[in-house]
């Protein structure tokens, strides 16, 4: 039996459709979705199972004035003319890539006929770049982080207030093992939609991050990112605390900071107390290593700030020396006075210390996990663009094409290829996808002057007016962000190539 005479006796399999929309060519059948979820079968009929998503230039940077009477002009058009952007969520993928993208649509711009190459992406290089405010130490550089047991990436360097983490990229997506590779997909898919994911650090803490919101560390919710490390904290209050306590100390894991040995308090006169610290002293009233890193005081892992201090000095130290220990941010503090013996002895905080406490505090802005979707759109996706890829990638480099994401702006990295970063709070809601190659599927726009589109090779025979999309199309509109500049606005870089 032939395979037509087989789909003959079988309606089923008569109307079952195959996707091609990605190396992993699903067979559909009736009112099922392929393996990602983004396609399905509708009564034989392959769909995209999204709706396609429109912004609305609202009150966006740089959006055309919309005229008053406009929305009562509307003829039912989809896309109305500059004040609508046609994104990629939605609009599909095309595979193999020389193909040219789902939607190549030309819209005029103040008198500029303006192209948008609209496609999903699917991206093997790929991965998520998270900021996490917190001062609390969640594992070593170099550590692994874990999902489900699976490495999905490491701890990368700390940075001020923050700690960083590398999740993803080409390596554990496709170098590890199958369930390595299936789960960091999830992971970075998870983060990219702005869910909660939790995250397991070796030698570490485990840490619930959603872009956008608090880190959660150890079960407790962070609250304040600090004001400053150690000795940035006392070059910031030193003349707040000028007369109303002999010594403060700034605990912090990286540089812990002393009034009276920091140059801020030389300035002002304040004379040598005695104090000794531990740790290693990098330059005056700054001190590295005063204890291990952890969850307490400033990023360290202690709990008595007494521990980072050796006996006081008697030549300069004397009975009744006040001392104010406080963390950078203002979580943890305590009074001291000496006693005869020049032991610190805690007592009640006077007001005016408690109130540079608070100043402290309300100095901290609130902690927050910040996610950047980073991908490779250098290879193969550039042959849905134009037959001549590279000259997609210099007028990429030299800001004659504007690529976004979803219609968010992006951060395009110098150097070779196409490497953007992309805030993914900044996008319209569940913009990203996955296959399960496994890979990412990131929304992504290429938008440009029309003349300069066709002298790049692009596909001129498949551009069309944004305006005769159908409006019957599943989709969605969304108001563009406010922040984010407006994706149809031509550059200004007339000579570049
Ligand atoms: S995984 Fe999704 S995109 Fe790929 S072939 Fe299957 S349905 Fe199509």
């Amino acid at each position: 039996m032939t395979s037509m005479e087989r789909k003959m006796a079988d309606p089923a399999a008569a109307a079952t459709v195959r996707c091609d929309a990605c190396p992993v060519m699903c067979n559909i059948r009736p009112g099922l979705a392929g393996a990602c979820d983004r396609y399905a079968n509708a009564d034989g009929q392959l769909v995209r199972v999204d709706p396609l998503v429109l912004l609305d230039a609202a009150k966006a940077q740089g959006a055309p004035v919309v005229a008053f009477q406009s929305e009562g002009e509307w003829d039912g058009r989809l896309v109305r003319g500059a004040e609508t952007f046609v994104t990629a969520i939605g609009a599909g993928t095309t595979y193999p890539d020389y193909k040219p993208a789902p939607f190549i649509v030309s819209t005029e711009v103040d008198g500029v006929d303006m192209v948008t190459v609209v496609t999903e992406g699917v991206f093997s290089y790929c991965g998520v770049k998270i900021k996490i405010d917190t001062d609390r130490h969640l594992g070593p550089e170099r550590a692994m982080v874990r999902v489900q047991g699976e490495p999905v990436g490491h701890v990368t360097t700390g940075e001020y207030g923050s700690q960083m983490l590398s999740l993803g990229g080409v390596g554990h997506l496709t170098g590890g093992s199958k369930k390595e590779g299936r789960v960091t997909c999830e992971t970075l898919l998870a983060l990219s939609n702005l869910q909660p994911v939790e995250l397991v650090i070796d030698d570490g803490a485990t840490v619930v991050v959603q872009a956008g919101a608090a880190p959660i560390v150890n079960g407790v919710p962070e609250t304040k990112m600090r004001v400053g490390c150690g000795s940035a904290t006392i070059g910031i209050f030193a003349p707040q605390w000028l007369g109303k306590v002999d010594e403060v100390v700034v605990v912090d894991d990286h540089i812990t900071g002393v009034l009276s040995e920091h140059q801020a308090g030389k300035l002002l006169d304040i004379p040598p107390t005695g104090i000794r610290m531990r740790g290693r002293r990098s330059t005056p009233g700054r001190y590295f290593q005063v204890a291990n890193p952890g969850t307490g005081w400033g990023g360290t892992d202690i709990s008595d700030p007494l521990s980072i201090l050796e006996p006081f000095d008697p030549k300069h130290a004397k009975p009744g020396l006040s001392m104010l220990m406080v963390s950078t941010t203002g979580e943890h503090f305590a009074y001291y006075e000496l006693d005869e013996a020049l032991r610190p002895v805690e007592r009640p905080m006077p007001a005016p210390l408690a109130d540079s406490v608070a100043r402290i505090s309300e100095n901290c802005e609130p902690a927050l996990c910040s996610v950047l979707f980073i991908g490779g759109a250098g290879g193969s996706l550039r042959a849905g663009v134009t037959d001549n890829p590279v000259r997609l990638t210099q007028s990429v480099s030299h800001g004659v094409t504007r690529l976004t994401c979803g219609g968010a702006p992006v951060y395009l990295w110098p150097g070779g290829g196409i490497t953007f970063m992309v805030d993914v709070t900044k996008l319209p809601e569940n913009a990203f996808g996955y296959v399960p190659t496994p890979a990412l599927v990131a929304p992504i726009e290429f938008t440009m002057p029309l003349t300069r589109y066709a002298a790049m090779g692009g596909y001129v025979d498949h551009v069309r007016p944004a305006s005769s999309l159908d409006p019957s199309a599943p989709h969605r509109r969304v108001a563009q962000p406010p922040d984010n500049p407006w994706p149809l606005t031509p550059l200004a870089v007339p000579d570049a190539p």
